[in-house]
């Protein structure tokens, strides 16, 4: 299947362009975790003379605030984040409903109308969450009722690698660990498999840098793109930063936020998390020195290659 690439076209970039994004969520401030991702999807587009865009991943309604957006952009502005554009995925539904009306055109996608409830108790147990039975692939569901979910069919063995560019090969046999993925919830809001994916195509991402959390996903997302015919993004995990007691930090569970009072330290010990040794007398320089050290010194090779990385002092 090919997309209409004339209602969905890449953004125009220099043909080769290196094209990178940081996609928070707004549903708390940003925290450390948020910092590093931030600033090694910029410094590495920067470095390679590419383009580094902002992306406000607000599909779900329930969970996101504009006034969470503005404050995350306004704090990344003060720490010197410069970002070539900013889009909101609240606003690109129309883009998610042409992609799924094809889907299910050619019979790739099927409504759904099980229950959360439904499927935990039916539905075994794999790596991300109950493996979805196949239920209502042959049932028929209607397409355009709006209170089904949608799924995607996996009609084989799936196995799909993701040639991680810090954390190496990750491979994931889909059909036995998710099974037919969710990419519409049944209350409308479409999953974020399909709205990355899309997103991620029609502004010509070509290098995605994100947490680690979101490698055992990638998978489903390179699934995603090869059902479509989209090309795939460079991937690369960075590790997250975690507590004393080894937690991840997340933004539904009030990790500290970031302000922009002790800018300096904060962007130093990003970089230094990222294994770029910033010298001591950067914590006295201005954040523009900051800045143009990292961006004469930075090397994406030496950002350490683990899952998480305990740093009790930028949490
Ligand atoms: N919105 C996701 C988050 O805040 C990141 C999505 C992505 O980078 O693909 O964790």
């Amino acid at each position: 299947m090919v997309i209409d690439v004339d209602s969905i076209k890449p953004l125009q970039t220099t043909a080769g362009q290196y094209h990178g994004r940081f996609a928070p969520s707004p549903s708390g401030p940003l925290h450390a975790g948020s910092l590093v991702t931030a600033l090694a999807s910029c410094l590495e587009a920067k470095t390679h003379q590419g383009l580094w865009s902002i992306r406000i991943d607000d599909l779900d309604p329930q969970r996101s605030s504009m006034s969470c957006a503005d404050q995350q952009l306004r704090l990344l502005d003060q720490l010197g984040f410069e970002w070539d554009s900013l889009s909101y995925q609240s606003q690109h539904d129309s883009r998610y409903d042409k992609v799924l009306t094809q889907l299910y055109r050619e019979d790739l996608a099927y409504a759904c109308e099980c229950s959360r409830k439904a499927i935990h108790s039916r539905c075994d147990s794999g790596i991300l969450g109950p493996v979805y039975d196949g239920y209502c692939r042959l049932r028929g569901l209607p397409t355009d009722d709006e209170c089904y979910a949608a799924r995607l069919r996996l009609d084989e063995p799936t196995l799909v690698t993701v040639r991680d560019a810090i954390q190496g090969d990750f491979s994931l046999e889909l059909t036995s660990a998710v099974g037919d993925y969710l990419i519409k919830r049944s209350d409308a809001v479409f999953s974020y498999h399909l709205a990355c994916v899309v997103d991620d195509y029609y502004q010509g991402i070509t290098h995605v840098v994100r947490g680690y959390d979101l490698l055992s996903l990638t998978p489903i997302h390179i699934h995603l793109q090869q059902t479509l015919k989209l090309p795939t993004p460079h991937y690369a995990h960075v590790p997250l930063v975690l507590t004393a007691s080894k937690q991840k930090l997340s933004k539904s569970q009030h990790a500290r936020a970031l302000t922009a009072t002790h800018a300096v330290q904060l962007l130093w010990y990003g970089l230094d998390f990222l294994g770029q040794k910033p010298p001591k007398m950067l914590l006295d320089a201005t954040i523009a020195e900051v800045w143009s050290w990292a961006k004469a010194h930075w090397n994406g090779e030496h950002i350490p290659k683990n899952k998480g990385i305990i740093c009790p002092w930028l949490v």
